[in-house]
């Protein structure tokens, strides 16, 4: 069995992909209730023949398993959709269910192309008869930042040696850096209720502490790395204008390259919160929720993806097809759109061409995904392939529509070649095995999640 065949392999699955892409679509389920999606991919890969693996206290993660001995390769599935972002097919805002969740970050392609890239791969093992083993994992809470973060801190990852990720995006890409750290935090505040015309100096108000908080935050900003990002809101802000409010919070992101300096940073946000409590004389607990790394770098690996993604036909879009993605484009601001089509050197709303890699190196990708965990315990490779128009960005009405049909479907396609692709390569070269892991261990830091039960 020839690489090639594997590509072929995949394509014969293009109805099974097709119809879970769709499935997923058609129940989205936000993070921490993944209930459904997770049991369809458990059902499909129970079903091939792979054995699966749960983990009593993640309801939703699990992962397959297929063949034995070294290396074992994990291929990451996400299926979590976004709250509120519920959309039909369509090129103008119309939701499927006002308010519901829907696929804007398209990660019904996402476990889907996984899964069936998984399969392939599961198949080449079998008619090849060598030692190697294929997981899928089934993450949940990737929109959380949480899931595999918890998965890492309840072993689930153990005894792998590579891991393969990939993302729909609106073009064909493979990242070989990206992804800041990120941690989420809440800020609780007490203070004590009072009648606020009546007994004002008997209040002592917890809104006040959280407004002060973040006036603080708001001139931290200055003096911490410029690459950082800190974002909040704020969970409750009393009843009526008229009483003090007793009890008030907020709620924290924070985002910069290394977790080490997220870590710092919550730090100093933490001092900013013990002033504002010290100044309305209230009390304030800091919680953290989670956090997650950074992607650490490996270009071996991020080479091998490219040539991979080099070696796969990639999708054609009709003209159906290329004209709804251009009335998609036509409702994001003009300026968003054309800056899209210059970052990816195009003119057509889909992006057919490959674009060199490291495009994200001149435009660091200023998101996170709790991915960048799993970089930390095994060699990593992320790649992206052109599933929404140009200028359309995650977490849009307009990727939720592109993820729902055959835009998306197509990407999801070629992901799943090059996915298994991947695969291949590994299993059969030990040598660019070794080059990988080499620079895995020269790069590779102390690590550990950072999340408690
Ligand atoms: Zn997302
Ligand atoms: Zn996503």
């Amino acid at each position: 069995m020839k690489k090639s065949d594997l590509h072929d392999e995949v394509k014969k699955m293009r109805s099974l992909l097709e119809t879970s892409c769709r499935m997923i679509w058609e129940h989205p389920e936000d993070g921490g209730n993944e209930k459904m999606s997770a049991d369809y991919f458990r059902k499909i890969l129970g079903d091939e023949g792979f054995k699966i693996v749960n983990e009593e206290h993640l309801e939703h993660a699990f992962y397959a398993e297929y063949g034995s001995g070294k290396p074992v390769i994990a291929i990451l599935g996400e299926y979590d959709a976004l709250p509120g972002l519920s959309q039909k097919v369509a090129d103008s805002k119309a939701p499927v269910e006002e308010g519901a969740p829907g696929h804007g970050c398209g990660h019904n392609l996402l476990g889907s192309a996984a899964a069936v890239g998984a399969i392939a791969v599961k198949r080449y093992l079998e008619a090849k008869k060598i030692s190697g083993t294929v997981r899928f994992y089934g993450c949940p809470e990737e929109e959380l930042l949480s899931g595999k973060v918890k998965m890492i801190y309840y072993h689930m990852f153990d005894g792998c040696d590579f891991a393969i990720s990939w993302h729909p995006m609106c073009a064909n890409m493979v990242y070989d850096s990206g992804y800041l750290a990120s941690a989420s935090a809440h800020f609780q505040f007490k203070g004590r209720s009072s009648h606020a015309a009546f007994a004002p100096e008997l209040g002592r108000s917890a809104l006040d502490a959280v407004e002060l908080m973040n006036v603080g935050v708001n001139y931290l900003r200055e003096h911490v790395t410029s690459k950082a990002r800190i974002h909040y809101t704020t969970d409750s802000g009393g009843f009526a204008p008229n009483i003090v409010p007793p009890f008030s919070g907020s709620w924290y992101f924070v985002r910069a390259p290394y977790i080490a300096d997220v870590k710092e940073i919550l730090e100093r946000i933490r001092k900013v919160a013990e002033g504002a409590a010290l100044m309305t004389e209230t009390t304030v607990e800091m919680k953290i929720d989670y956090g997650c790394c950074e992607m650490l770098e490996n270009h071996a690996y991020g080479d091998l993806a490219y040539q991979n993604m080099k070696e796969v036909k990639l999708p054609v879009f009709d003209d159906d097809e290329t004209a709804f993605a251009q009335r998609l484009v036509d409702t994001v601001a003009k300026e968003d759109a054309r800056r899209a089509q210059k970052l990816y050197d195009t003119e057509s709303p889909m992006v057919w061409k490959l674009n060199e890699r490291n495009l994200y190196q001149a435009n660091p990708l200023t998101a996170s995904s709790d991915s960048g965990d799993v970089s930390h315990m095994m060699p990593m490779c992320v790649v992206s392939t052109a599933c929404w128009p140009a200028g359309v960005a995650p977490h849009t009405w307009q990727a939720t529509a592109a993820s729902g049909c055959s835009l998306g479907e197509k990407g999801a396609l070629s992901a799943a070649q090059i996915i298994a692709g991947i695969a291949y390569d590994l299993y059969n070269d030990p040598g660019k095995r070794e080059t990988i892991l080499e620079e895995f261990r020269e790069k590779k830091d102390e690590y550990a999640p950072m999340y408690e039960a």
